[in-house]
């Protein structure tokens, strides 16, 4: 069989799998015993057996890609020789004839469930939620083995490196996918490298304009940053040169993303950003010394430099939750200006980088007190609550899992780590099920809070409960925890079953009235009032939302009830837009949707991002409203994309046309004094374009304005836009949305 592979790969071929396999085996740092060595051999030719036929979308041998994923587990991520034999495998079942079966017969049970877990599911059936099952999938394997999700990073992070080979929608698809769960995924996970790159990644498509912009300032400003990270370092260095303590450092600058983000949310300038780049101190000491040490570094630094004391941030005595150690501080450099420091050591280096796996190398796979346990547990709670569905198990778990954390703090001063928005309930809830089932009144810091109160850093709680206190449908809206919502959702199912038998009763009765079998006929009138279970109709029928006295429009033949038509029609599923057959005005489109005119659908513009033609844009098939074009970087298209991909079509502009797009600029600037307002209004007429509408507020020395403009292209926008941003006063423009 194997001279089949080799026939098939042309001698070229041969030579970049040998090499991309020499540099897998290369990778791997501690030594391999036999078996594993064996192992991985054994995987590498079934793999390249099996794979033989298929290329990727460059053109390349599909092996080059499992080989890849596997050098990315190891030397990325730090797994060791079953996570290779995995990665290797882990489009085989997927892609390929060879079956799960002949897996666990060659390599054993453990591998063949892992490379289960990374086989997709197949979703033909379910298009509405095949990527939300396939995440709730991938995530269920996790809490068995965390192997499946880390060697999924590795899959992901290749595919994203490699996915300009791809067609543009499929790609905006695969990045929303990758920022709304792979990112923070990886993030929770520790793997900040990996994390950050995929931000990185996911913007250079989103939004390639902004991140070539900061690319380059951040090329060009590089020189000026190195000899400043040097002349602030100098006097640390001599300082620390004066000691034994080993240590070495780095400068690197902030990530592309983040440092957009920082543009954003603060909105500040490249240029005004002070803390483009952290220092980071790293230093070789035997586990026990890294805390003095770590201090004696920040001593020495505060020597030399003024420390701000609400930047400090000590991780090394209360790591994350993600398992990050490390020492923060911000201080006054050379020239004025803060600069991030972060002390840490080698070991807390390689878990911050590294994350999950760099962590339990440390810990032991035995450590009972691990960061990590409360968070799989957390995940194996959201798992059992079987009330919500797919895409609001992702919800939750996003919410649940992914938060920055609170610290609050029980009467006896017990520690808790909540989510970020967890409320006063979701605190009852977890301390105890039943102390949240009877929770009547709780206190925060010795006063009264509603149910619903936020909890926020630093709250010390005290729950008070009352035997009949039960919970009621209200209390889901207090909770965002999956715990507390599970725990509510099923009390209500409970009560809902209780009122229930009544319904059943009623419906019983019906039936013998029709002389009717009951389990022969229940499924007709599910279907007939559009329930999913019986409890809904029961408990429909119990509440007087549905009468059974006037039954009408059936039949009954041979003992089987059947109805006319269903009174609820299903919810539709688009597949393929409606075509309208419209004719082209003049000939020519304005879009082109998948490549042809746009103009025989029924399309529109989305108000959410207000696209103008020479926008990066994709159509979006909503269920009722035809299509919809949004921009790609619309705070609406990851949340679309990441749930709805196969719904997403490809969109670009044809041609210029005379067309008018609304858009919206914020403008905000310098109120010094009166005649500001006038001076705006009359230089933004003076663009020559169409206003809309104009609304300006004035306030302490500041004035926001918003202006709604019609332009025919993004050219013509951002004209206007520097115009006005070169105005005396103005000193920020930016589209809204
Ligand atoms: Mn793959």
């Amino acid at each position: 069989m194997k001279e089949t592979a080799t026939i098939i790969h042309s001698s070229e071929e041969r030579k970049l799998i040998r090499n991309a396999y020499r540099r897998l085996l290369r990778s791997i740092k501690a030594p391999l015993n036999k078996e594993d060595a064996v192992n991985i051999r054994k995987a590498y030719d079934l793999a390249v057996e099996a794979h033989a036929k298929q290329k990727r979308k460059s053109g390349e041998p599909y092996i080059l890609h499992p080989i890849e994923v596997a050098r990315i587990c190891v030397a990325e991520i730090g797994l060791g020789p079953t996570a290779i034999v995995c990665a290797l495998l882990h489009d085989v079942v997927e892609d390929t004839e060879v079956g799960l079966e002949e897996i666990e017969d060659q390599f054993g049970i453990k591998i063949a469930k892992i490379v289960d877990g990374l086989t997709k599911l197949d979703g033909s059936n379910n298009a509405d939620s095949a990527q939300a099952e396939n995440f709730k999938k991938v995530l269920s394997t996790l809490v068995e083995d965390v192997r499946v999700v880390l060697i999924k990073m590795a899959d992901r992070l290749h595919n994203m490196r490699t996915l300009g080979h791809v067609p543009p929608h499929k790609q905006l698809k695969v990045a929303a996918e990758t920022s709304y769960i792979y990112a923070p995924l990886a993030h929770r996970l520790g793997l900040y490298q990996i994390k950050t790159e995929f931000e990185d990644l996911c913007m250079k498509i989103t939004d390639s304009e902004t991140y070539r912009k900061i690319e380059k300032k951040l090329k060009s400003s590089e020189k000026a940053r190195k000899r400043y990270i040097n002349e602030f370092m100098a006097p640390i260095v001599k300082g620390l040169d004066d000691t034994e303590i080993i240590f070495r450092f780095t400068g690197r600058p902030k990530s592309i993303y983040s440092i957009s983000n920082k543009i954003k949310t603060k909105q500040v300038d490249f240029e005004e950003i002070y803390d483009l780049f952290a220092v980071r101190i790293i230093i070789d000491v035997p586990p026990k010394m890294e805390k003095p040490i770590c201090w004696q570094v920040y001593s020495i630094i505060t020597d030399y430099y003024q420390p701000i004391p609400e930047r400090l941030k000590d991780w090394i005595t209360v790591p994350k939750s993600n398992g990050y150690e490390s020492l923060h501080t911000t201080v006054i450099g050379p020239k004025g200006r803060y600069v991030e420091v972060q002390i840490r050591s080698e070991r807390m280096d390689e878990i911050a980088e590294k994350g999950f796996a760099a962590h339990w190398k440390y810990k032991g796979v035995q450590s009972s007190d691990d960061v990590y346990d409360d968070w799989l547990h957390g995940i194996r709670e959201i798992l059992e609550d079987q009330g919500a569905d797919a895409i609001e198990f992702i919800n939750d778990f996003k919410t649940n899992l992914f938060q920055e954390e609170v610290y609050v703090y029980t009467p006896k001063g017990d520690m808790k780590v909540m989510p970020k928005g967890a409320t006063a309930l979701d605190f009852a809830f977890s301390i105890h099920t039943d102390i949240g089932y009877h929770a009547k009144a709780i206190k925060v810091n010795n006063k009264l809070v509603p149910m619903g109160y936020k909890l926020e850093n630093g709250d010390q709680l005290s729950v008070i409960t009352s035997k009949n206190q039960k919970p009621n449908e209200g209390w889901i809206k207090w909770v965002i925890t999956g715990k507390a919502k599970g725990k509510i959702r099923s009390a209500m199912n409970e009560e809902r079953k209780k009122k229930g038998s009544l319904g059943k009763e009623a419906l019983e009765r019906k039936l013998r009235n029709l002389k009717l079998n009951f389990e022969e006929n229940i499924d007709a009138f599910i279907r007939h009032f559009g329930y999913k279970v019986r409890v809904d109709l029961y408990y429909a029928i119990a509440q007087n939302e549905i009468n059974l006295s006037d039954l009408k429009n059936f039949t009954i033949e041979k003992g089987k009830i059947s109805f006319a038509e269903p009174d609820i029609e299903p919810k539709p599923t688009p597949s393929a837009p409606k075509r309208i057959r419209k004719k082209a005005v003049n000939g020519q489109s304005l879009l082109l949707i998948n490549g042809e005119s746009a103009d025989q659908y029924d399309y529109s513009f989305a108000t959410c991002c207000n696209p103008v033609q020479g926008d990066e844009v994709f159509a979006y098939l909503t269920a009722t409203a035809g299509l919809k074009i949004h921009r790609t970087i619309c705070p609406n298209a990851e949340h679309l994309a990441a749930n709805y991909g196969y719904r997403i079509m490809k969109a670009e502009w044809a041609s210029t046309s005379s067309r008018e797009f609304v858009t919206e600029l914020l403008i905000s600037g310098i109120d010094d004094g009166p005649g500001v307002i006038e001076r705006l209004s009359r230089e933004v007429s003076d663009l020559g374009l169409d206003i809309r509408s104009f609304h300006i507020d004035g306030m302490q020395g500041y004035f926001e304005a918003k202006v709604s403009l019609l332009v025919n292209n993004k050219n013509q926008l951002n004209i206007a836009i520097r115009k006005l941003e070169q105005l005396s006063n103005v000193s920020r423009v930016k589209r809204n949305n």
